[in-house]
């Protein structure tokens, strides 16, 4: 199919991405262009480093051996930035997913897009000395933020979870930077991409549910995320649950499921039992003391967010239902909840082979989704083709540059 369309660069370049072809006889082969023709795309790729020659191979009755080709992912350079609530992880990673240099910064999403984004570039441009890649490989940016993205434009499309960045542009923001393609996402979706790509890629349909401060989940189909019209899909944290009585920090409802089962409503909860904690992660390390409190709430939050799973996997009927988020780090307690309202409030059919396990990424799967979304946005063929004729056209007026002169 991909061979019957393919006639660009950014085209053949597919054809080596998905390992279809590794020469250029094989490029003829399957495209069936000019070998003129052929020559001339590839020399566009080579040129511009998606491509590289790798050694030599010779197949038995095939003639003389022939130039290996493959996708040059291992030297191009892409910086990823995985945003939570309270605190966030950035990297530097190859376009293959490698991370090169990675670390972890506190960052009040709640100070707004601003500063946030401005420590964001002053340490990316710190990580990426450090990682010793020059600005030359770098080709895109990756940005993962705990609220709904409009997808298609890299902006917030509302800003309950983050107060002050309503409608921001947090893609414009960072191509004004950078002059490259930006991947923004919300998080539990780039969460979703990068366990499922890595821990479940035979998985036809896996379901991500991401507890932390807030909550929220994603949707994964064959390798792509679900996506709703208006970028509120996967918003679970909101579903409301009958007879619960608090009211959401967020949304100002009552009865959310954050209200009861969030790391937010944990550290209420714990707080008016007169413990001292204030994060996630706190509530986790009260939960890994054994603490009687914590123990209880944690399994109270489970056993909420698995009735309102129930919902979800009948009507969805996943294979995997991943846990992931700060509170999953105390998964024993969590999972054992979620699994007790889950299961009998299921038909069978549903759960019979279903597995509902905590994130294997842990901490690494948002940087690993966001690589992911980088590299489809920087490879895809439009991609690939509208950066050759921007070079190309670059070319041209340094040439006409030099001959004006
Ligand atoms: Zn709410």
């Amino acid at each position: 199919m991909a061979a019957a369309v393919a006639n660009s660069s950014g085209q053949l370049f597919q054809l080596f991405r998905s390992g279809e072809a590794r020469t250029r006889n094989d490029l003829q082969a399957l495209t069936g262009l000019a070998r003129s023709t052929v020559a001339f795309r590839l020399d566009a790729l080579l040129r511009s480093g998606y491509l590289l020659e790798d050694g030599v191979t010779s197949e038995p009755g095939r003639g003389r051996p022939s130039v290996r080709l493959r996708v040059n992912d291992a030297q191009t350079t892409i910086l990823v930035a995985d945003l939570g609530a309270t605190h966030g992880r950035l990297a530097v990673c190859t376009a293959a997913g490698s991370v090169l240099e990675e670390r972890v910064i506190e960052s009040a999403i709640a100070s707004g897009p601003r500063v946030v984004l401005d420590r964001v570039h002053k340490l990316f441009e710190r990580l990426l000395r450090r990682a010793g890649r020059d600005r030359a490989s770098l080709r895109g940016i990756g940005v993962g933020v705990p609220g709904p993205v409009d997808h298609e434009t890299g902006r917030i499309a509302r800003s309950i979870s983050m107060p002050g960045w309503d409608d921001y542009p947090v893609a414009d923001h960072m191509q004004e930077i950078y002059g490259l393609p930006v991947a923004v996402d919300n998080d539990a979706n780039l969460l979703g991409l990068g366990e499922q790509s890595a821990i479940y890629p035979d998985v036809h349909l896996l379901l991500f549910v991401k507890v932390g401060t807030g909550i929220g989940a994603s949707i994964v189909v064959d390798g792509q995320l679900l996506r709703g019209r208006y970028a509120a899909e996967g918003d679970l944290g909101h579903a409301k649950i009958i007879g619960v009585q608090e009211v959401c920090s967020s949304c100002g409802a009552v009865g959310c499921l954050a209200a009861t089962a969030s790391g937010r409503a944990m550290v209420r909860d714990l707080s008016r039992l007169g413990h001292q904690v204030h994060t996630s992660r706190e509530v986790v390390a009260l939960v890994r003391q054994g603490n009687p409190d914590a123990v209880r709430i944690i399994t109270e939050a489970g056993r909420a967010l698995g009735s309102v799973l129930s919902t979800a996997v009948s009507l969805l009927n996943p294979e995997v239902v991943v846990i992931g988020g700060d509170i999953a780090h105390a998964h024993e307690h969590l999972l054992g909840g979620i699994r007790e309202t889950l299961l009998p409030l299921t038909q069978p059919l549903a759960t019979a082979h279903l597995t509902v396990a905590p994130s294997r990424l842990r901490d690494h799967a948002g940087i690993a989704g966001a690589a992911l979304a980088v590299r489809e946005k920087i490879f895809s063929a439009a991609a690939v083709d509208a950066d050759l004729e921007r070079r190309a056209r670059d070319q041209q007026s340094v040439v006409g540059d030099v001959i004006l002169q």
